[in-house]
């Protein structure tokens, strides 16, 4: 006797990049940032004090919201605290979709996304991305044409690391009747010369809703920190009905709050993961392996089928990833169409970095 709900019961639960237990394992499928945290936060951690936990925390986490309205120069009413990105996530499907009313993303994006939906009981339309990983110059007829009420874009792009330019977020926010939810989980390591910026479209369009985490730029993955962006009609009413009375907690707010305050230091880490980053992809491209233009902290690569001793691309892929696998390198394999024939890879440090790079050269290059 099953006591789930029908949709429940026939859905998939989220499968996470695996998480090793063992400390020498080199780490390069979840995106983690590979530097620590700021001595900012390692101070804030520090002088909290048992007794600072006796009491509920903030419930709406004032402090850090204004921390955030500061730096994005916008007002607190246009921030909300969320326990990880992924609560921000659930919080727009349930506030935004009922259930049986459609959710479109991109096909491949954040596996997450259909997880959530199918919890919510909503169909997932699934909107291919053109060879490039662009979006296409019909992308928001497309979101209309299906009839979502929500729809999720990922930029820069996961798992591709492509950046989007935002007059093309601002022509699919004009168009799109739904919500528009641009997950910026990766932002902290566009380049800055570029330029890119669309926290200016909350301002311009009430149907915003851009989704920041500390989780990546801020290498605090492990105490589950984001926000939302948004206008006010999108944040109030999951700041004061859908989220969990005290959805993020004492510690979290305290950290979060210093890692905001000050980010000379973690801007630094993101300096140094884009000079990898070009390391890297040049490094790969000399081994046959091609990458997807990054703006990200990680590379898609895709393996040559070039190679005589595997069959396809797609075989060399696999083979490389359980090669590296084995040798105490993680790097992320998708089964999934289009990706294959790719891994997806995490800039590390540059000596993490170099290992992957020479455990790669002795597969592909065996003298
Ligand atoms: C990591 C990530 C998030 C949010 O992760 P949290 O750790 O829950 O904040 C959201 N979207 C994408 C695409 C991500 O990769």
């Amino acid at each position: 006797m099953s006591y789930e709900r029908s949709n429940i019961q026939s859905m998939t639960g989220y499968s996470s990049g695996e998480q090793p237990r063992q400390a020498d394992v080199i780490k390069l499928n979840t995106n983690e940032n590979p530097y620590p945290a700021t001595s900012a936060v390692e101070k804030a951690l520090k002088a909290i004090r048992v007794e600072d936990l006796r009491r509920y925390p903030q419930p709406y986490a004032n402090g850090f919201r204004e921390e955030a309205a500061r730096y994005h120069q916008l007002n607190a009413e246009n921030i909300l605290a969320t326990n990880g990105g992924d609560e921000l996530i659930r919080l727009a499907i349930t506030t935004f979709v009922d259930p049986g009313q459609s959710i479109a993303i991109s096909e491949p994006s954040y596996s997450l996304y259909p997880v959530l939906a199918a919890i919510q009981n909503c169909p997932i339309v699934k909107i291919d991305l053109q060879d490039d990983w662009q979006m296409g110059p019909s992308y928001a007829d497309a979101l209309n044409d299906s009839g979502a009420k929500l729809a999720f874009i990922v930029n820069p792009h996961a798992p591709s690391g492509l950046l989007t330019a935002v007059s093309t977020l601002r022509q699919i926010a004009e168009r799109f009747k739904g919500v528009l939810v641009i997950d910026e989980a990766y932002v902290d390591f566009v380049d800055p010369e570029l330029g890119y910026d669309a926290v200016s479209l909350v301002k311009e369009f009430d149907n915003v809703l851009i989704l920041r985490t500390m989780s990546k730029g801020y290498s605090l993955a492990g105490l589950r920190f984001a926000y939302g962006i948004g206008s006010e009609e999108l944040i109030a009413p999951m700041l004061y009905k859908t989220r969990d009375s005290y959805n993020t907690d004492f510690i979290s707010q305290a950290l979060a709050t210093a890692a905001l305050s000050d980010r000379a230091e973690a801007a630094q880490s993101w300096r140094k993961v884009r000079e990898e980053r070009v390391r890297v992809e040049q490094a790969l491209q000399e081994l046959g392996l091609s990458c997807a233009p990054s703006q990200s902290n990680f590379l898609l690569a895709q393996l040559p089928s070039t190679d005589k001793r595997y069959e396809s691309a797609e075989i060399l892929a696999r083979e490389c990833y359980q090669r590296l696998k084995d040798d105490g390198i993680l790097v992320r394999y998708f089964d999934m169409p289009r990706l294959r024939d790719k891994l997806r890879i995490t800039i590390g440090t540059a000596q993490e970095n170099s290992r992957l790079l020479q455990q790669l050269a002795s597969y592909l290059r065996p003298s």
